[in-house]
């Protein structure tokens, strides 16, 4: 079986492109030496190598059912959280206080990416506990930390979000699940979740489920939405966890792809008998839940990159061991057919994988990177205020960008198989229907990207762009001091140019008043927006790469490696960057075709 990541570009990213050893001389970080992180990747790649890879195929063609109200899910499944749990991985970059690690976001992003490219359907049991045990640490009492947390931190216990309702999908401001005030200080819950992940399975004895809900009598909109722990199973006077909460399974969705993790329908309060525990304050449920979703937002756009990144690698050997037809220059019989990765145009689709694949990398690295720095300047210093201001504008490109190109880089890998990418026999039709979700989950594209033009972009003054600006062209001086790399250079600051010049454009209409017109091909300004910003992380890794090039005198593999990052930086700026022309034409185009009046007699 091909590799599904390369750890060399692990390592490039962490120690070449990002500084994350010098994490380790903040206070924060001290009790951490860069060795330490290399361990964390081979037991990460043990757990990949022993359960997840071996168990990709098998959980997808035998998905979970709802049988008589339970559900049983791929027996991997249990060992994979087991394993996580003791190996101190789920909360692993939770701080001290929270029973965490507090190890460095980056490595853990290093670890998610080597679970995830191995079998990107099971392992999002873990990332859900660990995100759903984050907030009761984060945000919860000592008491719930202690009851709930802690058990979901070993892998005793999974966790689930619960935000979704069948009329309240991409607008939580419409939640209507309710939660009453009993005497004892708990809620009396009742209401409907749908496309609940890992909301049902046998793996473990009880499932702890952060529910969003309305306390009787609270506001309308998101300013009344509060925060509950609502577990399968409520404590008994023994102490176990053996009383039925009145948390049914009512559905179970047959999804297109990752199906080793059950998304159900859960029915709250069926026989009012559902208890939960109330996470912080009243009413401000969503924006503690803004933790877990910004976290998982990262995560899924990391899911399109390690998905792609599988397809990638599966793709590339496919290519040197399929012969078929002749090269373009030498079409003589009497030569054997040629290898398909010899014809140009199935070059341009590998190059085309590995140049979104790596790009991306580069985005979300750096996004993880900028959190670590928060922590080890302190959250809500003054000092660690650019890094919040970039993250909180890029969050939401880091998930969109990657979650879209992975969709499109897993289907150019199909195409290289030709016929037989659309068979079973390969791994890349599940693939291709494993990363679909990504543009879909934690927010579609159309949503982030109207997030992006209409608020993150002028927050705050329009600081967040203005910082991000700048540490691109720091990478634009630093690529023009190598003479190969100035015509990439210049080509970034024009696009970035250009970029402002649309912003402004864009923002000129909005100071009309028009947010019809002004939002309506808002996901075409977060293409471009992602594009700059990947080229951004392609220049970076492109200066990495040329400085070991005339400072070593490399052979063999790593002069590849090198050779290859400065090559694929090229081919993203000439077949992706300049993709901005056709976007920067289209939205300074005056000519709106979209918006509702003009759109009746269009859609017959
Ligand atoms: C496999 C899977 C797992 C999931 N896991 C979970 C989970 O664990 N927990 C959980 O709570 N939820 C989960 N979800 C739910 C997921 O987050 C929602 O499906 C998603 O938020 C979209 O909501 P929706 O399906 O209701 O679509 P809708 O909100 O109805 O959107 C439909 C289309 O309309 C567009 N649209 C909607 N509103 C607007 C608008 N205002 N402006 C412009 N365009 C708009 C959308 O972009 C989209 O293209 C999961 C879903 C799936 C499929």
């Amino acid at each position: 079986m091909a590799k599904q990541y390369s750890r060399r570009n692990l390592d490039f990213m962490i120690k070449e492109v990002l500084p994350v050893a010098e994490l380790t001389q903040y206070p924060h970080y001290q009790d951490y030496t860069p060795d330490m992180f290399d361990m964390v990747l081979d037991t990460a790649e043990e757990i990949a190598d022993k359960i997840l890879r071996p168990a990709y195929v098998s959980g997808d063609r035998n998905q979970p059912e709802l049988v008589n109200g339970q559900v049983k899910v791929h027996p991997a499944v249990k060992e994979y959280v087991k394993a996580m749990g003791q190996a101190g991985m789920i909360g692993a970059t939770f701080p001290y206080v929270h029973g965490g690690q507090q190890m460095p976001g980056v490595v853990g992003a290093c670890t998610e990416f080597i679970h995830g490219s191995a079998n990107n359907s099971m392992i999002m049991f873990a990332g859900l506990t660990a995100g759903s045990a984050h907030l009761i640490t984060s945000f919860g009492t000592p008491e719930l930390k202690e009851k709930f947390a802690d058990k979901m931190m070993s892998g005793e216990w999974t966790g689930t979000m619960c935000l979704t309702e069948p009329q309240a999908g991409s607008s939580l401001t419409d939640v209507v699940t309710t939660a009453s005030p009993q005497a004892d200080g708990s809620f009396k819950i009742k209401g409907q979740k749908v496309f609940i992940s890992a909301g049902d399975h046998d793996i473990t004895d009880n499932i702890v489920h952060l529910v969003l809900a309305r306390i009787d009598g609270a506001p309308l909109g998101t300013k009344g939405i509060s925060l509950l722990v609502v577990p399968k199973f409520r404590v008994d006077a023994n102490g176990s966890y053996t009383v039925d909460n009145d948390v049914i399974s009512t559905g179970i969705y047959h999804k297109m792809g990752q199906k080793a993790t059950p998304a159900m329908h859960l029915t709250f309060g069926d026989k009012d008998n559902s208890v939960g525990y109330l996470v912080g304050e009243p009413n401000q449920g969503l924006k503690y839940m803004f933790q877990m979703m910004n976290e998982a937002r990262l995560g899924v756009g990391m899911g399109g990159t390690y998905i792609a990144s599988a397809a990638y690698y599966a793709s590339l050997e496919y290519a040197k061991e399929r012969p078929q037809g002749r090269r373009l220059n030498n079409k003589s019989l009497e030569e054997g057919q040629t290898f398909i990765i010899n014809h140009p145009d199935v070059k341009r689709m590998l190059l085309t994988q590995k140049a979104l694949v790596e790009g991306c990398m580069g985005l979300l690295f750096e996004c993880h990177y900028w959190q670590d720095m928060i922590h080890a300047l302190g959250e809500g210093s003054e000092e660690a205020k650019p890094y919040q201001l970039m993250l909180d504008l890029m969050t939401t490109v880091a998930k969109t960008y990657p979650a879209e190109m992975g969709i499109r880089s897993v289907n150019e890998g199909l195409q290289v198989f030709g016929g037989y990418g659309y068979t079973e026999d390969f791994p890349l039709e599940q693939m291709a229907r494993d990363v679909r979700i990504m543009s879909i989950y934690e927010g579609t594209t159309g949503i982030h990207s109207l997030t992006l033009l209409g608020r993150g972009i002028t927050a705050n003054g329009g600081k967040a762009p203005q910082l991000l600006f700048a540490k691109i062209m720091e990478t634009i001086s630093e690529a023009k001091t190598h003479d190969e790399l100035v015509p990439y250079a210049e080509k970034l600051e024009k696009e970035l140019g250009r970029l402002q010049k649309v912003t402004m454009h864009l923002l000129g209409i909005a100071a009309k008043g028009d947010n019809e017109v002004f939002l309506s091909d808002a996901n075409l300004y977060m293409d471009f927006f992602g594009i700059v910003s990947v080229a951004w992380c392609w220049l970076k890794q492109g200066v990495v790469a040329k400085t070991a090039l005339v400072t070593n005198s490399f052979e063999g593999e790593e002069l590849a490696f090198y050779e290859s990052k400065v090559h694929t930086m090229k081919f993203y700026f000439h077949y992706e960057l300049v993709k901005t022309l056709s976007l920067s034409a289209r939205l300074t185009d005056t000519e709106v075709l979209t918006i509702a009046k003009a759109m009746e007699p269009a859609l017959q």
